[in-house]
């Protein structure tokens, strides 16, 4: 009995020795919404002691109607929304929360801002056509936020930095120090076949370059697709945009740079990755779809670059 007392005691004592890292780390908690019929997109409610703030807002209006039944069931009011880049799968759908949950200000990087409205645009008249009865068309207002700023709601820091153009025409992260949590949008997508669509790989990885040198003691990593996930979910990002440059460039160089690849040189492309990378998420799209976009910019992009050096040779 003696030795179970002691035990117990020691344990109490060793508990006590425990730094009070959670002692106030009540606040804030975060909800996770993902969407089913649009592309598997997630909304992200950060909640305070009082009120709650929204990390983008989904596409379609059925999952911003479910999203608001999820604040409602929280019972506090939003602060402010925060859109991280724009592609409207992040932004569209705060139409329908402030037509549901009142008016709260809406959070953006200029960049953003600006090509929201091009970008969606594009996006009804082309991809979006067969969704836009569930869209709503207009335009959540925006208010601007720069690098380095740091806004306060409900006690909680949320240190802005954006990234600039790479999967979307500019990427903006968010970061609470105080969990060391970092919404990073679409700069990550875990464990999904990665989208490079806008031809802009060389940035995606110069961005996770600049993530690994600036928020490596990041704790946890919210995706704008896919499961939250750790700090080293990067470097499979990293890994699978240099291996679908690595294969794309060599393919290529193989074809001849006067001539366009091939239906087929891209097929065996598109069947390489898919064998090197099974069942990652495809976004409710497929695999060959996300992947022959990429392919398509990627040619697009690399052949470019190849053209640029080519040019600077011949002028040395
Ligand atoms: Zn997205």
């Amino acid at each position: 009995m003696k030795q179970l007392i002691n035990y117990l005691m020691a344990i109490l004592a060793s508990a006590m020795l425990l730094p009070p890292v959670y002692a106030d780390a009540q606040w804030p908690q975060v909800h996770r919404y993902v969407s089913i019929a649009g592309w598997s997109v997630n909304s992200y409610i950060v909640e305070g002691q009082n009120q709650v703030v929204i990390i983008d807002g989904q596409l379609l209006n059925q999952d911003a109607k479910k999203l608001s039944a999820l604040i409602n069931s929280i019972g506090k009011p939003v602060a402010a929304g925060i859109i991280t880049h724009p592609h409207s799968d992040h932004f569209a759908g705060f139409s329908k929360l402030q037509n549901q949950l009142g008016e709260f200000p809406i959070y953006a990087s200029k960049a953003t801002q600006s090509h929201m409205p091009v970008f969606h645009k594009q996006f009804l008249n082309g991809f979006g056509k067969s969704m836009a009865s569930d869209i709503t068309t207009s335009l959540a207002p925006t208010q601007i936020v720069k690098t380095g700023q740091t806004l306060i709601f409900d006690n909680i820091k949320f240190h802005f930095d954006d990234l600039g153009p790479g999967e979307a025409e500019n990427n903006l992260i968010i970061y609470l120090p105080e969990k060391q949590w970092l919404f990073t949008g679409d700069i990550t997508m875990n464990h999904g076949y990665y989208y490079v669509g806008e031809g802009r790989s060389f940035d995606v990885l110069r961005q996770y370059d600049y993530l690994k040198a600036n928020y490596a003691n990041t704790n946890m990593v919210f995706s704008g697709h896919g499961e939250i996930g750790r700090f080293d979910i990067i470097d499979t990002h990293i890994e699978q945009v240099s291996q679908m440059r690595k294969l794309t460039l060599a393919a290529i160089k193989q074809q001849g740079l006067s001539k366009p690849l091939t239906k087929k040189a891209k097929q065996i492309l598109i069947n390489d990755l898919m064998t090197q990378y099974p069942g990652l998420m495809d976004y409710g799209l497929s695999a060959k779809q996300i992947l022959s976009w990429n392919i398509y910019a990627l040619e697009k992009e690399l052949r470019n670059d190849l053209l640029r050096d080519l040019a600077v040779k011949q002028d040395n």
